[in-house]
């Protein structure tokens, strides 16, 4: 008999992958964790029934949550990843040379030890001497930090349980404090399909810290809707304005691809630009 996970996207759509072979199946402090081997997108991690990653499509992703602040900043060198305990940001911020340490604050040491397990190719750059993984709250460790961060990425799960706090107003503040004076923040913040209000509220909360706020997006087969949202902030440097682009390898990342995720259709810009 054929099996398959599926995923309640929102109350009327699902997602559903034929599975091969389920790896892992457990729970955490946090979280139900499971890993299945699937026929369309290779080992895929789910939490709480909701697809993290998979070796298929998570390139797209991870590219566009590191590459685009880190190409925006003229010399990153410390970067914060809040969330993201499988690795795959982290792999991607170590790509650029500047970058001298790269702190991965994870809640849920279950999810770093399952992704170093079952998905190596996405977990591989957790093994860098560059990377100081720290199992924590991201809320209580960016409280203990002050203006320490060239650039801090929130890789959180949805806003449901310990994520909920990441899509604060009040977050952002201590966000704004723990970055350098021309540091940049930046987000994954979920579907322009489904979660309308809280992209317009998360670039309303970042709009009175900072200067520049920007969208961009980006299309991640696996996640509700394909189409994804992410959020930047910056003290100084522009994202539409960068002069140099350091040369690294990457599978959906570009300039070119860089530019035009800021080009946003209309029912996208409206709901940014709506009061
Ligand atoms: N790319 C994924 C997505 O958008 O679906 C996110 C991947 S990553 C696995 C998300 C991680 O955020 C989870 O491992 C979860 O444990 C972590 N997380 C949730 N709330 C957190 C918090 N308050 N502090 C640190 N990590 C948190």
């Amino acid at each position: 008999m054929e099996l398959w996970f599926s995923e309640n996207q929102t109350k009327d759509q699902k997602i559903s992958v034929r599975v091969l072979e389920v790896l892992y199946s457990g729970k955490s402090n946090y979280q139900e964790i499971a890993v299945y081997k699937t026929a369309q997108y290779g080992t895929l991690l789910a939490l709480d029934d909701i697809i993290q990653t998979n070796e298929k499509d998570e390139f797209i992703y991870h590219e566009m949550i590191t590459h685009v602040a880190l190409n925006t900043h003229v010399n990153p060198e410390r970067v914060l990843v809040i969330g993201g305990g499988d690795g795959g940001a982290i792999r991607e911020v170590l790509k650029h040379k500047s970058v001298k340490k790269a702190t991965l604050a994870e809640i849920d040491d279950k999810v770093v030890e399952v992704s170093k397990k079952f998905l190596p190719s996405i977990s591989c750059g957790l093994e860098d001497k560059r990377a100081d993984i720290q199992i924590c709250d991201g809320i209580k460790y960016i409280q203990e930090h002050r203006n320490e961060f060239d650039v801090i990425i929130v890789d959180s799960t949805d806003p449901i349980g310990p994520a909920v706090g990441l899509f604060s107003g009040q977050f952002y503040k201590m966000v704004y404090d723990a970055l350098k004076d021309d540091g940049i923040f930046v987000a994954q913040t979920e579907s322009p399909f489904y979660n309308v209000d809280l992209i317009k509220n998360i670039h309303r909360d970042l709009k009175e810290l900072f200067p520049i706020v920007r969208l961009y997006l980006a299309t991640v087969p696996t996640y509700p809707g394909g189409l994804w949202t992410f959020t930047l902030g910056s003290k100084i440097y522009d994202p539409l304005n960068v002069k140099s682009f350091e040369d690294i390898d990457t599978k959906y990342y570009s300039p070119e691809i860089h530019n035009s995720a800021f080009v946003l259709p209309p029912f996208v810009k409206n709901i940014i630009n709506a009061r």
